[in-house]
């Protein structure tokens, strides 16, 4: 019967080619754009919290989009020749530590003590290698050592003094501990313990004291992805309290097969609910679109528990998603002939 009906005949042609067809599982659930190549991307944060016109002078805000502009383009210079989007990532990061305006490197907030203890993470997708750095006090850019973890010991996070020490060993550059003041973190630390007198909350996610780490996540020419995050965690902490930033899978995570990310926000939160991995698992184990899967888990599902922040990554695909469940985000990202810089919603 089919011999006799070409029509027949070419619909059931139609059908299997459709089915055997590669692409056919790789598309389910994707629009064509979620698809597109882009040839390098990266993306970046400055941090996620209540940020609003009123409180950000004009001065301020072009002071801030000018530093994240900055970190782009040393990223995307690496990106363009073929550089490593490990080696954008680090170099992207380091631009961001060393302004004051983040809490990352020498603008990092101040613990209830006075001082300052500084977390990071480094992972490559290629390889789901990681490492990480918490509570570190002398290390100028520790994202420099959170790598130097990956690639020179047998350890994935190292802490305190004796991560002081691996970075002294690696001769990843050591300051001394009075570089990372600044009046405004200071300032900071004083409204967080007065308010904290006041209300006693410990920190909060409404009050001006916004949080500010930094991050970063590229896909290179050769389809690897990086990310890296960086921070001083948040003011007024006590009892050497590690966030989520130095945490696999919830303040970074990084996998050639679905996505790099790098987190920021309440990092209890973010731990608990393994927000970095959890939007690369969507990906992996129900196809869903990165844009979708990271849209899900930062504004329904940590949203709906109280937890605040966002994320910003790139996909294996090169698209970029950076959803927040705050009022503002520093933010942006490049691709070829594209980039942007936004603070607001
Ligand atoms: N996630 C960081 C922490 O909890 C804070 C931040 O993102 O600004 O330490």
């Amino acid at each position: 019967m089919i011999k006799n009906n070409p029509a027949l005949c070419l619909l059931l042609g139609i059908l299997f080619l459709i089915a055997c067809s590669p692409a056919g599982s790789d598309t389910k659930n994707k629009s064509k754009d979620d698809l597109k190549q882009a040839e390098y991307a990266l993306a970046i944060h400055g941090g996620a919290g209540t940020m609003s016109k009123a409180n950000l002078t004009p001065e301020t805000e072009k002071s801030i989009r000018e530093a994240l502009n900055n970190a782009l383009s040393i990223g995307e210079e690496i990106l363009k020749n073929g550089g490593t989007a490990m080696d954008a990532v680090e170099q992207t990061i380091i631009v961001l530590e060393n302004s004051s305006h983040f809490n990352a490197g020498k603008g990092a907030v101040f613990t209830n003590a006075g001082t300052n203890e500084l977390d990071a993470s480094f992972m490559d997708g290629a390889t789901r290698n990681a490492g990480a750095v918490g509570g570190v006090t002398v290390v100028k850019n520790p994202i420099k050592a959170a790598r130097a973890v990956m690639e020179k010991s047998a350890h994935v996070l190292l802490t305190g003094e004796g991560a002081n020490q691996f970075a002294r060993e690696q001769n990843i550059e050591i300051v001394d501990p009075s570089y990372f003041h600044t009046d405004r973190r200071w300032e900071s630390l004083q409204k967080a313990k007065a308010r904290e007198e006041q209300t006693g909350e410990l920190f909060s996610i409404d009050s001006p004291f916004k949080y500010g780490t930094v991050g970063c996540a590229a896909l290179d020419k050769s389809g690897n992805l990086a990310a890296g995050t960086s921070t001083g965690g948040m003011t007024n902490k006590r009892y050497n309290r590690i966030g989520d930033s130095p945490i696999v899978g919830a303040g970074i995570y990084a996998n050639n097969n679905t996505c790099a990310i790098s987190s920021t926000g309440h990092g209890e939160f973010f731990i608990r609910f393994a927000v970095a991995y959890d939007i690369s698992a969507m990906m992996e184990y129900k196809e869903m679109p990165f844009q979708e899967a990271a849209d899900f888990v930062i504004n329904q599902k940590l949203k709906a528990e109280g937890g605040s922040g966002g994320i910003i990554g790139v996909d294996k695909y090169g698209n970029v998603a950076m959803p927040f469940n705050t009022s503002g985000m520093y933010r942006g990202y490049v691709k070829p002939g594209e980039r942007e810089v936004l603070i607001f919603r």
